[in-house]
């Protein structure tokens, strides 16, 4: 008799290709598994993997293959939905990555099981050690193993060599070492809570202390409380508790508990009447709900109100039992997001982003997953939520770059949010004052719908824009030739009338160039082939690329000389000047300098609103979606540092950042003003962003990009190499180049791909690593992804093993 043996799909957690089959032992065989974590044995050793799907399948029908059995579950309830595997599946696909670290990188962190291995000396072994009197590797392992039980790392740095797993391998089989097993649990876990409760209605009546008294009457009139809250209702309520539940008088249990990650309470806001155009973009949109799939391009100029458009289409679909997930490109917007609905929808509000400690994370992540929060609010990484019968996914400044991850699974949230709803058969809605060229192309082929706010509300006026000429500020020198006299004029006038200005330069630091006064030389990174920064309050050059610092006092490398001329500018370079040109004013810089530290973002949003900064300069940091009405005056710089960078999308970029910072002004009452500093008047970019024109920055940009067939005309696909080795990195990259070369010309569905490369990257070495890329580009992107899953799968590990390492970027944002 053939038994009904039930098998399970699992994505391991390693970086290998497709799913594997496990068996599952008879006693788990009536636990449903799906979306559940299992530890499964894979080669030599023990991983976490994520269950995919559950078959019952008669023997021969697996045929003669060896199928292993899992060893564990690991979860009670189910880390994510099964409706979550297509997508998850879909994306190891597109973007050539391992399902099972696809899964990795959506759940949050810290969940993972991990094995470590020790290795122990035998009897055998012990008699080795002695014996000999030269001194082989293995002697000094056999050696340290004596003392005590060691992992490979720990003997590694003992013996500060690499230990090759070979002698390793062969140590055990000649029985002198074996291996002892360790499981450490992730680290992060649902935090509990002792809750009590009355056991009945029976009560001592003498022989009873006042706090055990107190503590009854409390639980009389509340029925249930958790012991925090107890405490603070009763002094010394731990130890009456203690007490009573010995006595029977009172039961207890554990209940979950939520670490707050707002912090603060919010006030209720109230709904204000809706625009014309707002209306009917509510009502356009919502039309749609719980219809099927339909994409919609939210194009409202900065002011227009959005925001209330989301939320009310949020709270649409939440009354109508849906969920809501809302993307914001950072943290610093999120916070006001999270105020803005919180303020509207109170605690059905679940918060993701990298700012949550670890069990902030889970403990959010939980009460998605248990239908307690509808609504989720966070960055890129919330495209993964876990949450039900999604209604709407809202990406609100759908340009920004910062959805897009570098490194790891490199994925774009803008791009997943519309394949999650494609899956889920939602709706999705994009929405910028500063479309991306992609965007809006989806839009002209009628792919996403537009919805358009063509106002700001309460018929506040767009600011208006001077552009300055830097060109003809020749006559002043240094910092001064960047503050221009109409900016210095208007600064002088805004200041005067207590209102606030922003300045904005797209560079941080004090110079961005420190050149040697007497040889010429520039000072360098030592790890990169890229200029320093001087940082003046950190004393020191940094490198922007790999962190290396150098004091600020170093002489040339090249001739030793001690004069270094500071040229180039930063926002430290801004701020300094700012303070000498108006001492009374109250000026703060922000960018990421000085935003390293918890909070100090919020502090310095908060100064803004408080009205306790007068100039606030800034990076881009300051354009993104902030809304501070008191801010009447904006001054950009320079206009150009972003303009000639070697990448197809520098005008896009200049051109969104621009019209954004500009957007920063006259948001309240006042009307605003932008002074506009740029070397290239005439320039079609500056001049679109100095009319907020998107329209026509995207018909002469999309014209460049059909002509030299870039995206959104053409698919890429970015390989790039690096290694320690400039030979070798050299090497790799060649060999890589010639498989493509060959795939190309013995498939006639490649051979329409272009492929460009191998060439060294336009920055050369980064943090001591060679770079070299490889750029494919295709018409169509199926060919293209099938072309790079074949080197990546088939050829890379072959040829570049350890030492140099490889990655594809899908649709890659830096080209550099
Ligand atoms: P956007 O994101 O389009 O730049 P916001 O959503 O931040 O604009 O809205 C700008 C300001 O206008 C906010 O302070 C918001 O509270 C306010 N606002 C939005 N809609 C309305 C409305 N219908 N009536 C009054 N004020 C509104
Ligand atoms: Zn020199
Ligand atoms: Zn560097």
């Amino acid at each position: 008799m053939v038994k009904n043996l039930k098998y399970i799909d699992v994505a391991v957690a390693l970086p290998v290709f497709g799913s594997y089959t496990y068996l599952v032992p008879e006693e788990m065989a009536d636990i449903p598994l799906a979306g559940k974590r299992v530890f499964v044995p894979f080669g030599q050793r023990m991983v976490t993997g994520y269950v995919l799907c559950e078959s019952k399948q008669e023997n021969e029908a697996r045929g003669d293959k060896e199928i292993k059995t899992i060893i564990d579950v690991l979860d009670e309830k189910p880390l994510f939905q099964s409706s979550m595997i297509p997508f998850f599946k879909w994306i190891s696909d597109y973007y050539i990555h391992p399902i099972g670290e696809v899964i990795k990188t959506a759940l949050p962190g810290g969940l993972n099981l991990y094995e470590i291995a020790y290795y122990a000396i035998t009897d055998k072994g012990k008699e080795a050690a002695g014996r000999k009197q030269t001194v082989s590797l293995e002697e000094r392992i056999l050696r340290l193993l004596e003392k005590y039980p060691m992992s490979v790392k720990a003997l590694c740095m003992e013996m500060s060599c690499d230990i090759p797993g070979a002698l390793l391998y062969s140590m055990e089989k000649r029985k002198l070492i074996y291996k002892q097993k360790e499981i450490k649990p992730g680290k992060t876990k649902e935090k509990t809570e002792s809750h009590f409760f009355l056991s009945g209605s029976c009560f001592p009546s003498c022989n009873i202390s006042e706090s055990q008294n107190k503590v009854i009457y409390c639980l009389k009139s509340n029925r249930e409380l958790s012991l925090k809250r107890l405490n603070q209702l009763v002094p010394g309520a731990s130890r009456a508790v203690r007490v009573l539940r010995d006595k029977g008088y009172i039961t207890s249990c554990l209940k979950p508990v939520y670490r707050d990650p707002f912090g603060e309470t919010i006030s209720p806001d109230i709904a204000p009447v809706l625009t014309k155009e707002q209306e009917k973009a509510v009502s356009q949109i919502g039309n749609y709900l719980g219809k099927g799939f339909a994409p919609f391009l939210l194009t409202g100029i900065t002011g227009s109100g959005k925001t209330e458009v989301y939320m009310n289409l949020a709270s649409f679909a939440v009354n109508q039992g849906f969920g809501v997930i809302v993307l914001v490109p950072e943290i610093a917007l999120i916070s006001q997001m999270v105020r803005r609905f919180r303020a509207r929808f109170g605690e059905c509000v679940a918060i993701l982003h990298s700012g949550l400690s670890a069990g902030e994370k889970l403990d959010q992540w939980i009460r998605i997953a248990d239908k307690k929060t509808p609504v989720v609010i966070g960055a890129r990484s919330a495209i993964f939520a876990p949450l039900s019968n999604t209604g709407i996914i809202i990406v609100d400044e759908e340009h920004d770059s910062s959805y897009k991850q570098e490194g790891g699974l490199r994925y774009n949230a803008r791009d997943l949010a519309v394949v999650r709803a494609k899956l889920e058969n939602c709706l999705v809605l994009l929405g910028s004052a500063t479309p991306s060229v992609q965007s809006y192309y989806n839009v002209a082929i009628k792919k996403f719908s537009e919805v358009a706010l063509t106002k700001r509300v309460e018929d506040r006026s767009l600011p208006e824009i001077t552009v300055v000429d830097l060109k003809k500020n020749r006559d002043s020198r240094g910092i001064r030739r960047y503050f221009s006299e109409e900016l210095i004029y208007r600064m002088k006038e805004t200041l005067s009338r207590k209102e606030q200005v922003l300045l904005f330069l797209n560079r941080r630091g004090f110079s961005g160039f420190p050149v040697c006064g007497t040889c010429g030389e520039a000072v360098r990174c030592k790890n990169c082939d890229i200029s320093l920064t001087l940082h003046k309050s950190a004393n020191a050059y940094k490198c922007h690329y790999c962190g290396f610092t150098k004091a600020s006092g170093s002489n040339c490398s090249n001739c030793g000389s001690t004069e270094i001329k500071l040229l180039g500018l930063g926002t430290e370079k801004v701020e300094a000047a700012v303070k000498n040109l108006f001492p009374e004013a109250r000026v703060e810089r922000m960018d990421s300098d000085t935003t390293v530290k918890k909070g100090s973002t919020v502090k310095i949003l908060k100064g803004l609103s408080e009205k306790s900064i007068d100039v606030l300069v800034g990076t881009q940091m300051i354009a993104k979606g902030h809304d501070y009405p008191g801010i009447t005056l904006v001054g950009i710089i320079c206009a150009d540092l972003s303009l000639a960078f070697p990448d197809f999308r520098a005008g896009e970029r200049t051109f969104q950042v621009l019209a954004q910072v500009a957007g920063r002004a006259g948001r309240g009452a006042s009307k605003g003003r932008v002074i506009l500093q740029t070397y290239n008047p005439e320039h079609f970019t500056i001049l679109s962003a100095r009319d907020q024109d998107f329209k026509s920055f995207y018909e002469k940009e999309i014209r460049f990009r059909e002509e030299l067939n870039y995206p959104p005309f053409s698919r890429m696909i970015m390989i790039r190499l690096s290694g320690k080795d400039k030979k070798k990195t050299y090497e790799c990259a060649k060999a890589i180049g010639k498989c493509c070369n060959a795939l190309r010309q013995g498939n006639k569905s490649f051979q329409k791909l272009k492929l460009l490369g191998p060439i060294e990257a336009s920055v050369t070495r980064i943090a001591g690593r060679f770079r070299w890329q490889i750029l494919l580009k295709g018409d169509d992107s199926r060919p293209l992804h099938r072309f790079v899953h074949k080197i990546m799968f088939e050829n890379a590990q072959k040829i570049c093993g350890r030492n140099v390492s490889i990655y594809a970027d899908v649709d890659p944002y830096f080209m550099m």
